[in-house]
């Protein structure tokens, strides 16, 4: 859970990374932070929180030249300390080095183990600084020559922005787990993202997604692709478009909304509900998350779509702050039942996912209090019964309510009249049947560890390494 942002060749970077980095804002919002380059020395200024809080007009009017990468991070690997925010800038043989990395890697444990036996000192937890040590150690003669070295020692989740003080550097692991696109703007000054809704932002065009397993260099002689490692199948995250990309972003050529409508609509079919009529029946999202497979349910099963749960947009996400008891606080903060709406009614209650139970139980206890005759949940995607381990923030599995319940379980617990998760095929019927998607890829091009406990790179769970030494 992290958003990546870069820009080569425009005057502006660094506030362009800001804008960039802003509209990609729910990818994470523990940390902030732009390197950027003067085309001789690399300027870095990191913050905790949200990009708008953290970064002033006088931090960014010193943070001068062309190009930039940025990056805001929500840990999936280290704590919360502005240490570990990114990106990671440091100075090593060949000059100076910044990298800012979005995923998990699988096998950072015996990586840092190899490079601290070597005499490696760690200044972070986070996975990412064993990929900073490689480039460093690599005998290669080039920043390009060490990066491929360094990544083929390095398995799992990355898409990654690396910058020295003349190039960017893009990178996407060859599964291609977490996305990463390219675009342009009108005068030819690239950029790279985690989303397409980035460059919505900025004025600058989506050219294409960044391959998996490609290498992207943009530096003064332009723009050059090459394949440096062994190819892999492509697994690209079936989450992003469950929950986590924006709706407005396209990835691997699939509208991200398309797909939350689709699986609404199909949600609908293989779970309905008998004797639903206008008259009786509402369709209810849970806001933001169900919004738009709320609409495809109820266009799809001509019932009414209603806001019955309002949301305050003064409050963060629920998941933002990691503490259980702020979580439940949360809820009750975000969401109200609007009673007017809900008042003697049927309700089904669409959301994206249940991961804990935890928000959903609460909902529902707060739509029957708001009126709601009966509550049938519906949820867009198979339940979440597998830790990720490629970049999702997730819970262990004893914490996922799917990994220890069955489904009439479930129902008990959230004191619903009926649970009905789409299926694993409705999911994946969902993103492959879009139009403008590449339909040569085979239905399998998706990593659904998540839903089916099929990871494709292998996993030991992980241990965050804990820093010893305090900042205070
Ligand atoms: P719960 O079942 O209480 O753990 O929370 C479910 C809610 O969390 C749903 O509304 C989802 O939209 C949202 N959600 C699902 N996955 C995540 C995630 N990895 N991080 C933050 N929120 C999530």
């Amino acid at each position: 859970m992290c958003g990546l942002f870069g820009v080569y060749g425009h005057p502006e970077a660094a506030n362009i990374t800001y804008l960039g980095l802003h509209a990609l804002q729910h990818r994470g919002q523990e940390s902030a932070g732009i390197v950027c380059s003067d085309g001789q020395r690399l300027y870095a200024h990191k913050t905790m929180g949200l990009v708008q809080a953290g970064f002033s007009s006088a931090d960014l009017a010193a943070l001068p030249g062309q190009l930039a990468i940025g990056h805001v991070r929500y840990s999936t690997a280290g704590q919360s300390h502005l240490r570990n925010a990114q990106p990671f800038a440091v100075d090593y043989q060949l000059g100076s080095l910044a990298l800012a990395h979005n995923g998990n890697l699988t096998n950072h444990e015996d990586l840092r183990a190899q490079l601290e036996q070597r005499g490696s000192i760690f200044q972070t937890g986070a996975d990412t600084e064993a990929i900073v040590h490689l480039i460093a150690i690599s005998d290669k003669p080039t920043l390009i020559g060490r990066i491929a070295d360094a990544l083929r020692q390095v398995e799992g989740a990355y898409s990654l922005l690396l910058m020295d003080e003349q190039s960017i550097v893009a990178v996407r692991d060859p599964h291609g787990f977490r996305p990463l696109c390219l675009g342009v703007f009108p005068d030819g000054a690239y950029v790279v993202a985690s989303e397409p809704v980035a460059f919505d932002l900025i004025g600058a065009e989506l050219l294409r997604d960044i391959e998996p397993g490609e290498m992207v260099v943009i530096d003064a002689q332009g723009l050059r692709s090459s394949r440096p490692f062994d190819s892999a199948p492509r697994r690209m995250c079936l989450f992003e478009y469950v929950y986590f990309a924006r709706p407005d972003s396209t990835l691997g050529g699939a509208s991200v909304y398309e797909v939350r409508r689709r699986c609404g609509a199909r949600l609908w079919d293989e779970h309905p509900i008998d004797g639903a009529t206008r008259e009786d029946t509402i369709v209810v999202p849970v806001p933001d998350s169900g919004v738009p497979a709320s609409i495809g349910l109820a266009q799809h099963a001509g019932l009414p779509f209603e806001m019955g749960l309002i949301r305050s947009h003064y409050v963060g996400r629920t998941f933002i702050e990691p503490a259980q008891s702020i979580r439940h606080f949360g809820v009750k903060l975000k969401l109200n039942p609007n009673r007017g709406v809900l008042e003697g009614k049927r309700v089904l209650v669409v959301d994206d996912s249940i991961v804990r139970g935890t928000t959903s139980r609460k909902l529902i206890g707060m739509l029957r209090g708001g009126g709601a005759r009966e509550v049938h949940v519906r949820i867009a995607s198979p339940p979440v019964a597998w830790p990720c381990f490629y970049g999702i923030d997730t819970p262990t599995r004893s914490e996922l309510i799917a990994s220890s319940h069955t489904i009439d379980e479930i129902r008990r617990y959230l004191a619903a009249d009926s649970v009905g998760y789409l299926s694993l095929d409705g999911l994946t019927d969902a993103v492959y049947g879009i139009e403008g998607r590449d339909r040569e890829l085979p239905r399998d091009s998706y990593c659904h560890a998540c839903f089916s406990g099929e990871y494709p790179v292998p996993v030991r769970p992980p241990h965050p390494r804990q820093l010893r030494l305090v900042n205070a």
